[in-house]
This record gives C-alpha cells, sequence and structure tokens, in this order.
C-alpha cells in the first residue's frame, strides 16, 4: 500500500488565496490586515521561518513588519517593544520568535502581548479558550495539522488519535483539538512505556517530538492517518520529519511530508489568525 500524501503546499495555497480575498475585502474597508514579527538574535533557522512569514503577509497583501534585535537586547527593552505594539492600530499580530536568548523569560515575552493580538496562540488565555472551548486564537501548527484532516474529509467522530509529543505549543493544543472534533486522544511523551503498543492502536497518529525516526512502518495500523510536525536534518544535512517516511507510507493511508507538509500549514494558519485578528475589529 501506498499512502496518499497530504500536500501542505497545495492546501497552503488555496487558504492562502481565500486569505488574500479576505483581505481585499477588508482594505475596501479601510482595514489592512497587520503583522509584527520580532527576532531577537541570529538564529539560522529563525532568520529563514521570519522571512518566510513576512513573505506570506506580503503574498496576501497584508501589512507586515520586522524587527530585528541583537540578542544583547534586554528583556525590558524587548517588553517596552511589545507593549508599544499592543497599542498600534496598524498591527493585529504580533509575534516573537522563539527561542529567545537565555536571558530573556519567554513566558514573560508571550504574557505581555496582548490577547486580542496573540496570533501564535502561545498565550495562557488563548491556551485556556481552547480547553474551555471557547473562540480565541488557536496554536498554528495544530490549527494546520486540523485543516490537514478537513482537506481529506476525515471524520474523526469515534477514532483513536495517538499524539507524540505534549509541549504547550504543539502536542497538547494538538490533543485538545482533536478531542474537540470527538476523536478519543492518547498523548504519548518521552516517559511513555512503549509507544509503538499505543501508535499501533492508531487511527491518527501525530508526531510532534523533534528526533528522527521516531515512528517507524512496524508501529503504523495500515490505513492510518499520519501527521508529521517534526523538523529535524539527516545525514545529509535534509530536513526531514519525525517520520520514517519511506518505510511508513507504505503501510498508512494518508501521510505528509517533510517538507512541504505541516511547515507551510503553520505559517498559513498565521495568515488566518492575523487576518481574522484584523476582522474582529
Ligand atoms: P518540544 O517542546 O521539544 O517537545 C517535544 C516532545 O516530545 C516532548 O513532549 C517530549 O516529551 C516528547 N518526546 C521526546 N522524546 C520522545 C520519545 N522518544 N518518545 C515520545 N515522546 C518523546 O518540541 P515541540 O516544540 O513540540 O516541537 C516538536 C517538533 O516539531 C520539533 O522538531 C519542532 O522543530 C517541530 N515543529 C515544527 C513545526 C512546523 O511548523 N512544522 C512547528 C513547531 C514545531 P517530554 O515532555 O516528556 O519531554
Amino acid at each position: 500500500m501506498t499512502a496518499q500524501l497530504i500536500d501542505g503546499n497545495a492546501l497552503s495555497r488555496q487558504l492562502r488565496a481565500d486569505v488574500a480575498t479576505r483581505v481585499s475585502a477588508l482594505k475596501a474597508k479601510g482595514i489592512t490586515p497587520g503583522l509584527a514579527v520580532i527576532l531577537v538574535g541570529e538564529d539560522p533557522g529563525s532568520q529563514v521561518y521570519v522571512r518566510n512569514k513576512v513573505k506570506a503577509c506580503e503574498d496576501t497583501g497584508m501589512h507586515s513588519v520586522l524587527e530585528k534585535y541583537e540578542a544583547s537586547l534586554s528583556e525590558g527593552d524587548l517588553l517596552a517593544r511589545i507593549r508599544a505594539l499592543n497599542e498600534d492600530p496598524t498591527i493585529h499580530g504580533i509575534l516573537v520568535q522563539m527561542p529567545l536568548p537565555k536571558h530573556i523569560d519567554p513566558d514573560r515575552v508571550i504574557e505581555t502581548i496582548a490577547s486580542s493580538k496573540d496570533v501564535d496562540g502561545y498565550s495562557v488565555q488563548s491556551a485556556g479558550e481552547l480547553m474551555a472551548g471557547l473562540p480565541g486564537f488557536k496554536s498554528c501548527t495544530p490549527y494546520g495539522c486540523m485543516k490537514m484532516l478537513e482537506s481529506i474529509g476525515y471524520d474523526l467522530k469515534g477514532k483513536h488519535a495517538v499524539v507524540i509529543g505534549r509541549s504547550n505549543t504543539v502536542g497538547k493544543p494538538m490533543a485538545l483539538m482533536l478531542l474537540q472534533k470527538n476523536a478519543t486522544v492518547t498523548v504519548c511523551h518521552s516517559g511513555t512505556k512503549d509507544l509503538k503498543a499505543m501508535t499501533l492502536q492508531a487511527d491518527v497518529i501525530v508526531a510532534a517530538v523533534g528526533k528522527r525516526n521516531v515512528l517507524t512502518a512496524d508501529m503504523v495500523k495500515p490505513g492510518a492517518v499520519v501527521l508529521d510536525v517534526g523538523m529535524n536534518r539527516n545525514d545529509e544535512g535534509k530536513l526531514c520529519g519525525d517520520v520514517d517516511f519511506a518505510g511508513v507510507k507504505e503501510v498508512a493511508g494518508h501521510i505528509t511530508p517533510v517538507p512541504g507538509g505541516v511547515g507551510p500549514m503553520t505559517i498559513t494558519m498565521l495568515m488566518v489568525n492575523t487576518l481574522e485578528s484584523a476582522e474582529r475589529l
């Protein structure tokens, strides 16, 4: 069996075209959705992510501001900058690229962003809204995964979903979103005793660990849907996920590639969140 590919680039193109149409409609009313992206330090990965996010804004007709600071920026100065953006009426979303230099507390930074502009969905308020089933900003990566499931018409009701990873930004919100769609959800982590026993029961597997080959073909039930969030480098230095793609695609029913899977969807959902923030005005 060869799995059907869920193409994150193609789906992103479709969703971003819709975003662009809605941006035009807002602009006609005199509102241009605006995203401020703050990068502190020189992390090479972060530079690429930030560039892609700004480009996505331009492509969809949104306004974007990229602020780059030296790694030596003080926490106080960063927080002051965020507070100024909170008050800026041309900005509807604020994103501070992680990771931050060690001397800056990421939680304090996230909680300083106005909840009305928390388009990454990382704040305690956004997490609480998700848990309570209230409308709010959804964390972009799991939100993108849900859109991928939706794109194949997958009905989660009564299905068993296994999420590998329990970070606040991916694993936990992913589990809550799957639960909201009536899946039975198991969350695995580094303390899980027998990961394979869990994944073999799964109709849907989301791998969000950050380690190559966490999920191999022998761990997947035939026909399962496999979403690979991981971003790692293989021995040749090429981008790869957590899933042994070559092996798992022979067993799974659907699978996302890396690159070209969840990655572009994360940026797309950031555009959606920023647009919706502006639409709320
Ligand atoms: P994280 O905060 O490091 O969390 C990793 C999780 O994996 C933790 O919960 C950890 O368990 C668990 N884990 C570690 N080893 C494990 C094992 N052997 N078996 C089962 N679980 C294990 O990472 P993250 O921020 O969630 O990101 C995960 C991956 O997704 C990374 O590769 C990251 O780069 C990627 N990512 C991609 C996108 C995208 O757009 N494609 C977006 C965000 C993140 P404990 O909690 O017990 O430590």
